[in-house]
């Protein structure tokens, strides 16, 4: 589709100007005042337009757990995670559906999904979730998680020995379905992306973060994995390997320009350095790090040390929603508390700018995406200034990131495909997904865990809480 916005407000340096803007076969090809309009007129009237932001970490089908596991600390939420009956391809595929919109919703056209694969039928979930996300359209970088260690290996030894059992799939196997899946859905030019993303140094072994690099390199893919998220990790890293997990995976060549790390929260000095130095990437999730109480990530640091930073709603069960908006909002006000120097202070404008284009450096395509530029994809969202809450008339981006923007958006496109018209999803039937997802589930408090029972022992001792 081809239009043209009229006199859309849009940013510059540090204000704003009102323009046209054109686009042309999926690309942005004029931004300049009384453009003629090509095919369909845009009003952009009242309006502002940005960039699309990334939701630049999440696991989709969290969104069947989210609100009901009890406040607990990531390795025993984890184990909490793992009781609830295992999903099935449908549940994957309307999780998928919800997640999209709810990015789409709140200002995203990007998400790189962390996706938590059913055992077995493991190319089944990852083609489910393809399907969902060309059906609504957005831009998808599916991240298949995988691990080759099983649960009680996330947590640290600490004196004792303990036992593990062995994952249930060979890495053999998993590196073989990655590279099967790399195969049938890497299509960047369609708008899905696989990315290799084992979950990270607490469940994984070298061979298959080497296993990881090898397909990365092999067919130009980005990379994912989290990264010292907790305390415990901190720990199991020095046991593990005997010096930092970031020296580590430095050391394995794991990261580099397209490595995108979840969390980072228990990063050192010299860590911080390690991530300037290879240019990877920070994603912010800073609301799911506030639930399981695992910390706030220095993130004022890693912008002063030149480290790219971009935003992550984080699973649904550990957030528990996936507003996009809400994250970039949290994730940036609460740095003001553990820095005293205001001028470090992320300023909405800056923040705005992590979240579009911050998230398209990650992922290695910032030539292409994350800013309004003539010959760049127009992933673009046009939010409604008319708004109640973007009134009364101030500094539309300062009230964007620090109000609290309900029902915004006016429309959005990717690729320059419309997704959002009116404030309403074009390419699904919003009805019947919310019909589904009601209809496929019921009220429930917060169960017992077995899994939990199972480990809260150890983890209370290793974590000194006895
Ligand atoms: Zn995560």
């Amino acid at each position: 589709m081809n239009f043209t916005i009229k006199n859309t407000l849009i940013s510059v340096a540090d204000s704003y100007v009102t323009t046209d803007v054109q686009v042309v076969d999926g690309k942005i090809t004029a931004i300049t005042p009384n453009l003629e309009i090509i095919d369909t007129e845009i009003n952009g009237d009242n309006k502002l337009l940005l960039p699309g932001f990334f939701n630049a970490h999440t696991h989709s089908s969290e969104m069947w757990q989210r609100g009901v596991i009890p406040p607990l600390p990531l390795e025993l939420w984890l184990a909490h995670l793992y009781d609830f009956t295992p999903l099935n391809t449908e549940q994957v595929y309307l999780s998928a559906l919800g997640t999209a919109v709810e990015t789409l919703l709140s200002g995203g056209t990007s998400v790189v999904d962390h996706l938590v694969l059913i055992p077995g039928q493991e190319l089944e979930t990852i083609a489910t979730a393809v399907r969902a996300y060309q059906e609504v359209g957005i831009r998808a970088f599916i991240a298949p998680l995988i691990q080759d260690e099983s649960l009680s290996m996330g947590i640290p030894n600490g004196e004792s020995q303990a036992n593990h059992e062995p994952y249930f799939r060979s890495l053999g196997e998993t590196l073989a379905i990655m590279e099967a899946a790399v195969k049938q859905f890497h299509q960047p030019e369609a708008g899905i992306n696989i990315l290799v993303a084992p979950t990270g140094i607490q469940l994984c072994s070298d061979d298959l973060f080497i296993g990881c690099i090898a397909l990365s390199n092999k067919y130009d893919l980005c990379r994912h994995t989290h990264l010292l998220e907790t305390k415990a990790q901190e720990k199991l890293a020095e046991e593990k390997y005997g010096c930092t997990a970031v020296q580590h995976l430095q050391e394995i060549g794991f990261l580099n320009s397209c490595t995108t790390l979840a969390h980072c929260v228990w990063l050192k000095e010299s860590d911080i350095n390690i991530l300037a130095q290879t240019q990877s990437t920070v994603v912010h999730n800073p609301l799911s790090n506030l639930r399981l109480g695992s910390g706030i990530a220095p993130i004022l640091k890693y912008i002063q040390a030149g480290v790219n930073v971009t935003f992550g709603c984080d699973g649904a069960s550990s957030n528990d929603s996936q507003d996009l908006l809400e994250a970039i909002k949290i994730g940036s006000i609460l740095h003001n508390l553990t820095e005293p120097d205001y001028q470090y202070w992320i300023t909405p404008r800056q923040a705005v700018k992590m979240a579009s284009l911050g998230g398209a450096k990650g992922l290695n395509i910032e030539d292409e995406l994350g800013s309004l530029a003539v010959g760049k994809k127009a992933d673009l969202v046009l939010y409604d200034l008319n708004n109640l809450s973007l009134l009364p008339r101030t500094d539309p981006i300062g009230l964007l990131v620090l109000g609290r923007p309900v029902n915004v958006i006016n429309s959005a496109w990717v690729n320059g495909k419309q997704i959002i018209s009116n404030g309403k999803i074009t390419t699904i039937n919003i009805d019947e997904l919310r019909q589904e997802l009601f209809n496929r589930s019921h009220w429930e408090t917060q169960p017992k865990s077995a899994n939990v029972d199972k480990l809260a022992p150890r983890y209370r001792q290793v974590m000194g809480l006895n």
